[in-house]
């Protein structure tokens, strides 16, 4: 069987707003993200693991900041498009994980939300995603409190037939 491993990682900047998209999921917070689309990091770092374990390149050259559709643009729809794309080359998910690096806010009550956007967006089973959030101890950009980050890895496998 043919397995194809993938890694996707993406920042953004805190700036004004009242809160953060991640995974899919609206959670209220002191600041937003200054991006062209609505700059959910979980998101664009999973597509970008999707897109590199099928060798489709990443996700600023699918879904461009130039093209002016994706701005606010709901980024599950890059999802979706990215899962779709994967799966017409030939390739289903075994299994995402996904690490959010922040000082906050904090994202254990958000988890399962999280994980059923996903695992809608993917067609995926609950046991095929995993999300976890770390802080770096105060160090880093993360640490500062400037912005967010997350590192996504994604394994496929050939489909029969
Ligand atoms: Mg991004």
């Amino acid at each position: 069987m043919s397995f194809r491993i993938g890694n996707g990682y993406d920042v953004h900047r805190f700036g004004p707003g009242d809160h953060l998209m991640l995974g899919g999921v609206r959670i209220p917070f002191t600041q937003g993200v200054i991006a062209h689309s609505d700059g959910d990091v979980v998101i664009h770092a999973l597509c970008d693991a999707l897109f590199g374990a099928a060798a489709l390149g990443d996700i600023g050259r699918h879904f461009p900041d130039s093209n002016p559709e994706y701005r606010n643009a709901d980024s599950r729809i890059f999802l979706r498009r990215a899962m779709a794309q994967v799966t017409a080359q030939g390739w289903a998910l075994v299994n995402a994980d996904i690490t959010l690096v922040a000082q906050a806010p904090r994202i254990a009550p958000h988890l399962r939300a999280m994980l059923a956007a996903l695992g809608e967006d993917l067609h995926a089973a609950p046991d095929q995603i995993n999300v976890k959030a770390t802080t770096t101890e105060g160090l880093g950009f993360e640490g500062r409190g400037e912005g967010i980050a997350c590192h996504a890895v994604v394994l496929l496998r050939r489909r029969p037939g």
